[in-house]
């Protein structure tokens, strides 16, 4: 319990804390820096469909929230969090639940994308929602192959994007095997989401894609946002504030706060160094 306790203590530099009122208080925090919200309830790989509901339910009483609370912002959610692969229907059924309430609330959905074995059913329950709800917008990962197929298709389609690189571990086979090939493959979707997209989220923390994107929105006047994490490039994220950008901090919380910390780490390990010396 202690040991949990001090992990926990840590791991909020990543999480604004395991309730939803610590979500609130962060969502607060980031707009008055001048960023929207993406408020994220963590958990996933959901088999038991009561749960999946419980986490529908969660996520509908934070899209309230954030109205009544008057905060400037939306939830992201993951759709195995809702039962996908488990039972896919009714994953659908709350998505679209989610979806709606927060078509009434004048608020974004953003959807996350999960390892590639959810791939193509969530592209495929993705663009039934958007079909009645356009509000919604889907996470795309520059480190797989096929994204760039994907990402045509989606635009051709009219989907809100999110371009990320892609946390999850995958098999050699689907990825760009090296950091730089999969940079390069995120520059080359960039370069096509300004050149035929609007109203995308260019999720990074790297400061050459950040400054890339910046260079094409001065020839490409369309309206995007920067989304970075809770806890990674702070000053970064006041900088393109202050020079005028639209900046969106994502925010997780909840009780499944160590295996988001963990991914959070090993990305860039350097962060284990943060925490020790944080430590003393
Ligand atoms: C808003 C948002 C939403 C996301 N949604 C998804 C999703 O739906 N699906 C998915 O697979 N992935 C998602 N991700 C994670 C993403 O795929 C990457 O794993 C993560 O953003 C790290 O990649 P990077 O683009 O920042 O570049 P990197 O090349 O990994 O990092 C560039 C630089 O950023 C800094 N940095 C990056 N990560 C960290 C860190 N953890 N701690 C400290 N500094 C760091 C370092 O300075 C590093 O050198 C999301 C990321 C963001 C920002």
């Amino acid at each position: 319990m202690l040991w949990e306790g001090i992990l926990l203590r840590l791991a909020k530099r990543w999480i604004s804390g395991t309730d939803a009122e610590s979500a609130i208080k962060d969502a607060w925090a980031a707009n008055k820096r001048g960023m929207s919200a993406v408020i994220n309830y963590l958990g996933e790989d959901v088999t038991d469909q009561s749960v999946a509901e419980a986490h529908l339910q969660e996520y509908l009483r934070m899209q309230r929230a954030i109205s009544e609370n008057g905060i400037n912002g939306c939830v992201s959610v993951k759709l195995t969090q809702f039962g996908l692969g488990a039972d896919d229907g009714r994953c659908e059924e709350r998505l679209l639940r989610a979806a709606g309430q927060a078509s009434g609330l004048r608020q974004l959905l953003w959807i996350d994308m999960e390892g590639s074995r959810f791939l193509e059913r969530t592209l495929e329950i993705y663009l039934r929602t958007r079909e009645r709800f356009e509000n919604v917008g889907l996470a795309l990962q520059a480190y797989l192959r096929r994204s760039e197929g994907d990402l045509t298709r989606l635009i051709d389609k009219g989907a809100r994007i999110r371009l990320v690189k892609g946390a999850y571990r995958e098999p050699h086979s689907l990825v760009f095997p090296t950091l730089g090939e999969i940079t390069k493959n995120y520059s080359k979707l960039m370069g096509i989401l300004f050149e035929r997209a609007d109203n995308f989220a260019i999720g990074t923390h790297d400061s050459r894609m950040i400054n890339e994107a910046k260079r094409l929105s001065e020839s490409w006047h369309v309206n995007f946002e920067f989304e970075m994490l809770k806890g990674v490039r702070d000053e970064l994220k006041d900088e393109l504030v202050s020079s005028g950008y639209r900046v969106g901090e994502y925010l997780p919380y909840g009780a499944e706060w160590y295996r988001y910390s963990r991914r959070r780490i090993s990305e860039h390990p350097r962060n284990i160094l943060l925490i020790i010396r944080s430590l003393f």
